[in-house]
């Protein structure tokens, strides 16, 4: 009896890391086609209680102040504070590209102080 519990349990956790690891990779296979890198992935969220609009950061499987619920997060806006479920997988936006800078691009020069 207790050999049969440890294999239903051990096939619980298997299954488990198997979905996490499906939805991490779904999640990471979006950001990178949005251009996003490494982990960290941003959502532009509106908050169906007051309407404002913020910028949020998450990690995908990671959340230490959000209920993860699949592609949403039950959460508080940041501006009202009221809790709310937030679609964060849709709303992903691509971070912006890092400015070129170094050998080759035109520079400006000096503006000599005003005297
Ligand atoms: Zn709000």
């Amino acid at each position: 009896m207790t050999h049969a519990v440890l294999w239903i349990a051990g096939g619980v956790a298997v299954v488990a890391v198997l979905l996490f690891v499906v939805y991490a990779a779904s999640v990471l296979r979006r950001g990178r086609r949005l251009g996003t890198r490494g982990l960290m992935q941003r959502s532009r969220l509106r908050c169906p209680h007051c309407g404002r609009e913020f910028d949020y950061d998450w990690v995908p499987g990671v959340a230490f102040t959000a209920v993860r619920l699949g592609k949403y997060r039950y959460m508080a806006c940041p501006q009202c504070h009221r809790w709310a479920t937030f679609n964060i997988y849709d709303t992903m936006v691509p971070r912006a590209p890092a400015p070129v800078t170094g050998v080759g691009q035109p520079h400006e020069p000096p503006k000599p102080p005003l005297s």
